[in-house]
């Protein structure tokens, strides 16, 4: 495999420094809000690049963290009157159901950044650098981070160094290149922090976003990371900063592989929070579209370019996965057969190696390509199938290999609830079908199907599907 590494620019050859482990950190959400669809189109990237990664073997333990004390879920509590813990609590499980609803596979962790191990984690680090004078507290109480100590920063967001002349301080967790600074490690307790502080040996405040990450990266995964992932916006001054602050604590290199997905667009800007261009998951689905839907429209471009939202994206999405339903309903129907084919156009072991759409991934995650593999194998066997050329023992190697494609995409029907009616009669017809009163049986095949469902005989008895609209 390999993929693009942020800090070198380059591709890499993928090598994890202890296979087949992978250790992978992913930042997540600030939940001082309902997450929208452009941070989920960072979340989808990282899903598909785990699951690509287990494809191929490696046993990935990703985190994910959650980013709840900071200075917009303090201002956001404030404004909501709302202890802190109460306003970010809603938010999280708000988060939760959101990944599932867009098949997200849950990280190994979800660390908060409140909990107390963590914070006292940031306060050993904050020490630690102070101790070795990379960090010292300000007239203003709070404690930063003295730039001048690290060389390396800019090297990640490719910053000119000669031109980068730190210049006093920093106290926003988000800043930008004209303005670098020495950055906050913790904040000194101020009014506008209300009762949000812990207590450290600098006196109460709360800690920078920044040096959350670096303390539950490492306290989770250890000094040395594989690939950590975020959104092109993490690169400056988020990741830059974790860089800095773990590498002078551990003296190792904290990340081999960084990776950054470009940005979800609205209308040629970032879709963001802070510009109001923004849908969250909730207001989609109101709107009638599915999580699968969104999820396919949301991870059917290379995670480097950036992705224009449009609602004829989701209507492409949508005919996409059509397309899709039908052609594994076919395939399964055709593997259920008795009868061989007289001149098989596909040879079942060829169908079941077929490595076109792994390799594709492998290959910087290319999902375009990948999804080529797949609809070209799509339209060749509905041909073989229209011809009567798709023999059952191919059939069910494609549905193999189907089973292998979709554990990465993540595509199947969302799982509905059958109708008791539609129960009723595929008892009726099981006995029909014992007695051997096949027009009976068919007859009930036409009822169950006039209510959308669709009911067929596999070797482990009926099944029923929804039929697609
Ligand atoms: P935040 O909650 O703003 O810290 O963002 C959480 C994650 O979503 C980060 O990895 C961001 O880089 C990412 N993100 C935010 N906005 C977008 C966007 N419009 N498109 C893609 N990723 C985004
Ligand atoms: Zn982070």
């Amino acid at each position: 495999m390999q993929f693009y590494n942020t800090y070198s620019r380059q591709l890499e050859a993928f090598t994890p420094l202890n296979p087949p482990a992978v250790k992978m950190y992913t930042c997540g959400p600030t939940v001082y809000n309902h997450a929208h669809i452009g941070n989920f189109r960072a979340y989808i990237f990282e899903d598909l690049l785990q699951r690509q990664l287990e494809a191929r073997g490696h046993k990935v333990e990703r985190v994910m963290n959650l980013t709840d004390v900071d200075d917009k879920t303090i201002r956001g509590c404030r404004q909501a009157g709302m202890p802190l813990v109460e306003f970010t609590k809603q938010f999280k499980q708000a988060f939760f159901e959101d990944l599932n609803v867009l098949r997200i596979k849950p990280a190994a962790h979800f660390p908060a950044a409140t909990e107390p191990q963590y914070i006292s984690k940031m306060i050993t680090m904050i020490a630690q650098l102070e101790k070795a004078e990379i960090a010292y507290q300000a007239d203003d109480k709070s404690v930063y981070f003295r730039l001048g100590k690290f060389p390396d920063y800019g090297r990640l967001a490719h910053l000119n160094l000669d031109e980068l002349r730190p210049s006093g301080r920093v106290h926003n967790d988000e800043y930008e290149k004209e303005s670098v600074g020495d950055f906050a490690l913790w904040k000194a307790w101020d009014e506008a922090d209300g009762d949000v502080a812990w207590d450290s040996p600098w006196g109460r405040g709360r800690p920078g976003w920044h040096i959350e990450c670096s303390a539950m990266a490492t306290a989770l995964l250890g000094d040395e990371i594989d690939i950590h992932c975020g959104g092109v916006d993490n690169i400056f001054p988020h990741h830059e900063a974790e860089i800095a602050q773990s590498e002078c604590c551990t003296g190792k290199k904290f990340v081999r592989y960084w990776m950054h997905c470009a940005h979800l667009m609205v209308e040629g800007q970032k879709m963001s929070k802070s510009l109001g261009n923004f849908y969250t998951l909730r207001d989609i689905l109101a709107k009638g579209w599915t999580g699968r839907e969104i999820r396919y429209a949301l991870i059917s471009v290379n995670y480097r370019l950036p992705l224009n939202f449009t609602f004829g994206g989701l209507a492409a999405a949508r005919s996409a996965l059509q397309r899709i339903d039908e052609w594994v309903g076919r395939i399964a129907e055709c593997g259920t057969r008795k009868a061989e084919v007289s001149k098989p156009s596909f040879d079942s072991a060829s169908e079941q190696s077929n490595e076109g759409f792994f390799t594709a991934l492998d290959d910087d995650l290319n999902i375009s390509g990948a999804l080529g593999q797949l609809f070209e194998t799509i339209r060749e066997t509905n041909r073989a199938l229209d011809n009567g050329e798709l023999a059952p023992a191919a059939a069910r190697a494609l549905i193999d290999w189907w089973n292998r494609v979709n554990a990465v995409l993540g595509f199947e029907p969302d799982s509905v609830e059958t109708p008791a009616e539609v129960l009723a009669l595929a008892e009726q017809r099981k006995t029909a079908r014992a007695s051997k009163d096949w027009a009976g049986s068919d007859r009930i095949r036409d009822e169950i199907a006039a209510l959308g469902w669709q009911v067929k005989d596999t070797k482990d008895g009926q099944k029923l599907t929804k039929l697609s609209v």
